[in-house]
């Protein structure tokens, strides 16, 4: 794989309501990437805030010109939205995202420089003694096990947005036409090569969450539905076993009919039963007919890039 010769770093950072965070967050960036000894462009998405954070913003890009760069969107569009306008605005041959809550230590950039550039296409980050609620640390645990089994992807941990990419996982990102969309699970999509390194994890010193518990579920449909239409399926699944549980039902009946008498089936009372599960499974089965088709409709409308060409030998000049 072609390593990219001295590439720049695009650290990519949505905000959101977090003035008490930002100074220290953009001093501590700067200091690591101005170490790194390689160019490097630090973008601040403001997602909307309602603080005094895109002022921060704009005089931290005054002050440092071409170091420190501001995306101000319009009004809050979510985290992972912010981060979409961080990627188009980014030239970076490896981007980096992380949290503005300091959850995430910008000291660990370098280390995830480091694992692009060892050919990696995204890394992610496993967080060392993560610091927060024991419900937040639960519902983690059970996202990331759905997720392996559904991409096949063995990463830790989805939920840590303190990752690096390189440029052409970016590239087929900002093809995808999806409006809800969970950038960890839709970058591995693209990826062949990824791996998984420890980082530090803090608490959030200053500022609160800004996920509430609805936030929180409504970010996890998207991770799923932006992942697989596999649900869609189950709907058939189920039908289909309802209403073979409905005939098998109706068969036994049938027998102890003929052995016992007509009394020891209730009168009919349970043949109804059978018959209604029967029914049953097969309103589930048309509506997994249905959703076969809406979910192949949901896979063209997001019009995601079918292939993505890594690279072309034997081309001459001609692009
Ligand atoms: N964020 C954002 N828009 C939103 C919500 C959050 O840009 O609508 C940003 C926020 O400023 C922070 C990051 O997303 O940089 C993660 O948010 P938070 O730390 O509140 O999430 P948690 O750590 O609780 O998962
Ligand atoms: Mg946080």
């Amino acid at each position: 794989m072609p390593l990219i010769e001295k590439p720049s770093v695009s650290v990519v950072i949505p905000v959101y309501n977090e003035e008490e965070n930002l100074t220290e967050l953009m001093t501590r960036c700067l200091s690591v990437l101005r170490t790194m000894d390689l160019p490097f462009e630090l973008i601040l998405v403001d997602d909307g805030s309602r603080d005094r954070s895109a002022r921060i913003i704009e005089d931290s890009a005054t002050a440092n010109p071409g170091d420190v760069k501001g995306v101000f969107l319009n009004r809050n569009y979510g985290q992972h939205a912010a981060v979409m306008a961080g990627f188009g605005a980014s030239k970076g041959g490896i981007v980096v995202t992380l949290d503005a809550d300091l959850q995430n230590p910008p000291e660990e950039i370098p280390a995830l420089v480091a694992a692009v550039l060892d050919g990696h296409d995204v890394v992610g980050t496993v967080r060392k003694n993560r610091q927060d609620s024991a419900f937040r640390k639960a519902s983690s645990f059970m996202v990331n096990k759905g997720v392996q089994k559904a991409t096949g992807v063995m990463m830790n941990d989805y939920g840590c947005m303190l990752r690096a990419y390189r440029r052409p996982i970016i590239d087929a990102i900002l093809l995808c036409h999806e409006r809800s969309t969970f950038i960890p699970v839709l970058a591995n999509s693209f990826a062949r090569n990824t791996t998984e390194i420890p980082v530090r994890h803090d608490e959030r010193k200053k500022g609160e969450s800004k996920y509430s518990f609805l936030k929180l579920l409504s970010l996890q449909y998207d991770l799923l539905t932006c992942m697989t239409t596999f649900p869609l399926r189950l709907l058939s699944l189920i039908g289909g076993a309802v209403s073979l549980a409905g005939m098998g039902f109706g068969f036994v009946l049938l027998v102890m009919r003929l052995i016992f008498g007509a009394a020891w089936a209730a009168d009919g009372v349970f043949t109804l039963f059978a018959i209604l599960f029967v029914f049953i499974g097969g309103q589930f089965l048309a509506l997994g007919l249905l959703g076969e088709y809406i979910g192949r409709i949901y896979t063209d409308v997001r019009a995601r890039p079918r292939y993505f060409v890594d690279r072309r030998v034997g081309w001459g000049d001609s692009p």
